[in-house]
Order: C-alpha cells, then structure tokens, then sequence
C-alpha cells in the first residue's frame, strides 16, 4: 500500500481507531514500568532477591498475554498484592507522546472524521496518562476494551464494539501497533489496517506480518498537515 493515502482514500474513510499505548504513545513507559521497575519495586516490597522476583513476574506475565487480565491493573494489584497504579505514578515522568502524533490528530480533525480511541488499556491507565499527555481533547470517544469485557486481539471483540460504537468496515481505519490486533480487526472485515515500526522508541524498529509498518501517523497523510 502505498503512502501517503490518496484524497479519494481519505474521503472515503469515516471512522478512524487508534490504539493508545505503541500507538500515539511511547512503549517505552509500559516496558519500563513492567519489565524493570515493577521487578524492583515488588522485590523491594516483598523482600525478595531482585531475579526471583523477576523470574516471578516473567512467569505470571507469559500465563497472561493477550488475555484482559494481562491488561487489567486491578488483577496484578490484587495478584501481586501491591498498588500498580500508585507505582506506575512513580515513572509517569516516562509517558510520552510519539513523534508525528499530534500533527496527525489536528489534522484528522480537520478532516470531520469520527475519532475514537480503542484500547486495551484499563480506564486507571488510560486516566494516569491523559493526564501527562494533552491528547483526550482530540477524541470523540476514548473506550477500553475492559468496558466490553474482550481484549481486542479476540474475535468477536469488533462485533461487540459494533453495538458499542457503530462503524462501516469499508470505511474505517485503524491504527495498532500489535499484529494479533490487526489480524482480528481484518477477519472482521475493517478496510484500512495498519501498524508502527518503532514502537518503544528505545528499542529497534520490529517488523509486522502483512502489514504496513508506519514510522510516523504522519506519512499516512504526507505533506498536508499543514
Ligand atoms: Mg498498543
């Protein structure tokens, strides 16, 4: 596929999702926070040794992946017996918007397209970060997949958010930096799918199956953003 999108793409498209956390943010913070500093701290606060600790989390963490649990911090506050959202508080300085986001936002914006954000997410992690980052002002809507009960890599999560909040496949494009969640959202039907090459700007670019890996949101719009 070629980029930028053509004007007659752009036109013909009427609803645009966007994944949060790889997506218009930094992974950088959730890697840190989950595979460093919760490590430390949970060891820390449960006078462990610093690798069974890790070995611990590593273990927990892989049982989970891809699952709401994985993403839901009341499940590893409860599980870990620790307060994730408080420790989380104590790396916020690491949330951070990527490159080419806002430009892109003001600029769909301006489009009059429908903007929703779509994340797996929990609302405690996505209120911590909206409030480091101003971005909620862009959207129409912010859901969590916890609010529908599926995370977003599951089929049959597209046909739950279709009640939710009513979209044309045809028309609609979504933004993941994670390649289950695009493969769910395709076999689902949505038209425009695609992903980003560096998500955790810490960490080299990674390469997605099948589909176009953007290096900004931006060139998805080339030089228009003006
Ligand atoms: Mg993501």
């Amino acid at each position: 596929m070629s980029l930028p999108l053509s004007q007659s793409t752009w036109a013909s498209i009427e609803t645009v999702f966007l994944d949060m956390d790889g997506t218009l943010l930094d992974l950088h913070f959730d890697n840190h926070f989950w595979l460093e500093h919760l490590p430390q701290r949970y060891a820390e606060i449960k006078g462990k040794k610093a690798q069974d600790a890790e070995q611990e989390l590593l273990a927990m963490y892989a049982a989970k992946k891809g699952s709401l649990d994985w993403y839901c911090l009341d499940y590893w506050s409860e599980v870990l017996d620790v307060n994730i959202v408080a420790l989380k508080q104590e790396v916020a300085e690491r949330i951070n918007v990527l490159p080419g986001v806002e430009s892109f936002l003001q600029w769909v914006r301006k489009q009059d397209k429908r903007i929703v954000m779509v994340t797996n997410a929990h609302r405690d992690s996505l209120e911590l970060k909206l409030q480091r980052v101003t971005l909620g002002h862009y959207f129409d809507r912010l859901i969590s997949a916890h609010d529908l009960c599926e995370a977003k890599e599951v089929d049959g999560f597209w046909e739950k958010l279709q009640h939710e909040e009513p979209f044309i496949t045809d028309r609609t494009l979504l933004i993941d930096d994670n390649a289950s969640v695009l493969a769910s959202a395709q076999r689902y039907g949505i038209k425009w799918l695609y992903g980003i090459a560096q998500p955790d700007r810490q960490q080299p670019q990674v390469k997605l199956d099948g589909f176009t890996a953007l290096e900004s949101l931006v060139d998805l719009v080339g030089g228009e953003t003006d």
